[in-house]
């Protein structure tokens, strides 16, 4: 058993529409109020945002953003600041793979978005993960090292229970989970570089998710690697009996 409280994320990227989403939100919060031992998370697309978070309002559980912008305000169509989502999310993911690889966001785009976001007191899902050619070449621990570098250029100290989501680019979508051994190997390279770069207690409770094609199936192996603390699931957070079955899978492999 470790003393990190394990968690939980479900990515509903950009998908189901409003009625959709209210449907899904029902059937979670019916199956996982009050579950224990498990931060539960639910991430939906920006429009969903308040009408979950008023859905899940007196319940264990809690709302996440996909994306931020890190200026306050200004003339930035389309974004959402994070002053924006102060007291509607409890969370926000950083740095997803799909912002940084499909709409061609940097490091340094990411190491501002931690930054506005810690710098409001909200809690950050930073996202890492190599490509499938960095990985091939054996690049991985290298690509860790550099991003999380980079994002942490400007932090003086970790929050307790900070979050690092570790994703391989490759396992995304794409039905294609690392193995246990593997994804463990990674969050352990990330727990080491939090390590040299905050110190040892600050590695030691930060929290480390897999993500990339979790499933009810596979939830529980991946659980039960030691540097795991939890998981960030897409396409199967989208079905309630699937993610249901992911966080009890998590609460049973982490003793909870
Ligand atoms: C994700 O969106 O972060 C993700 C891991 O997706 P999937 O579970 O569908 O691979």
């Amino acid at each position: 058993m470790t003393s990190r409280r394990p968690i939980v994320a479900g990515n509903w990227k950009m998908h189901l529409n409003r009625s959709a989403a209210a449907e899904l939100v029902a059937a979670l919060r019916g199956a996982l109020d009050g579950f224990a031992g498990v931060d539960i998370i639910l991430c939906p697309p920006t429009p969903w945002l308040a009408d979950t978070a008023d859905a899940v309002r007196g319940t264990t559980l809690q709302v996440g953003a996909q994306n931020v912008h890190w200026e306050p305000h200004g003339a930035f169509t389309g974004e959402v600041s994070a002053a924006m989502l102060t007291g509607l999310v409890d969370y926000v993911i950083i740095g997803h793979s799909e912002r940084r690889h499909v709409f061609g966001e940097t490091d340094d785009a990411t190491a501002k978005k931690l930054d506005a976001v810690l710098g409001l007191g909200m809690r950050p899902i930073l996202a890492v993960g190599e490509l499938r050619e960095e990985r091939e070449a054996g690049q991985t621990p290298a690509v860790l090292e550099r991003q999380l570098r980079a994002v942490f250029a400007n932090v003086d100290r970790l929050p307790e229970g900070f979050v690092v989501a570790y994703e391989p680019v490759w396992a995304i979508g794409t039905g294609l989970t690392a193995t246990p051994e593997l994804a463990q190997e990674a969050c352990a390279d990330v727990r080491r570089i939090v390590a040299d770069r905050f110190g040892e207690t600050a590695a030691e409770t930060c929290r480390i998710q897999y993500g990339g094609s979790v499933n009810a199936e596979n939830a529980a192996s991946l659980a039960a690697q030691p540097d795991i603390d939890g998981l960030l699931v897409g396409g199967a957070s989208l079905n309630a009996e699937a993610f249901t079955a992911i966080c009890r899978a998590v609460a049973t492999t982490k003793g909870s």
